[in-house]
């Protein structure tokens, strides 16, 4: 049932991917991931947010996501979206943490 790569070793505790999954044509696919022993949420955007002139700089590569890019966002699942920050797919991949 699980198809993502997570790691072993993180056990999903609680699954309720389905109910999340219906939003998730709408507002992005929306995961719980694992790096060094911490827990994320990380939701993927399509970066044509109309509402949201903003850009953002990746924290990992301080780079800027350009405009209608698709990406990822990323938060501490623990510390809450408040330290969400917006990631080049391939950056999130080698991330590890963490969330400053
Ligand atoms: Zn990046």
């Amino acid at each position: 049932m699980p198809r993502s790569n997570r790691p072993s070793r993180a056990k999903p505790k609680v699954a309720p991917i389905e109910e999340i999954d219906l939003n998730a044509t709408r507002l992005g696919i929306r995961r719980t991931e694992f790096k060094r022993g911490d827990e994320y949420i990380t939701q993927t955007s399509i970066g044509a947010n109309a509402e949201d002139t903003k850009t953002w700089v990746c924290p990992h590569c301080h780079l800027q996501i350009a405009k209608g890019l698709s990406h990822l966002v990323a938060w501490d699942a623990v510390r809450g979206v408040e330290t969400r920050r917006h990631f080049h797919n391939a950056c999130w991949k080698s991330f590890q943490g963490p969330l400053l």
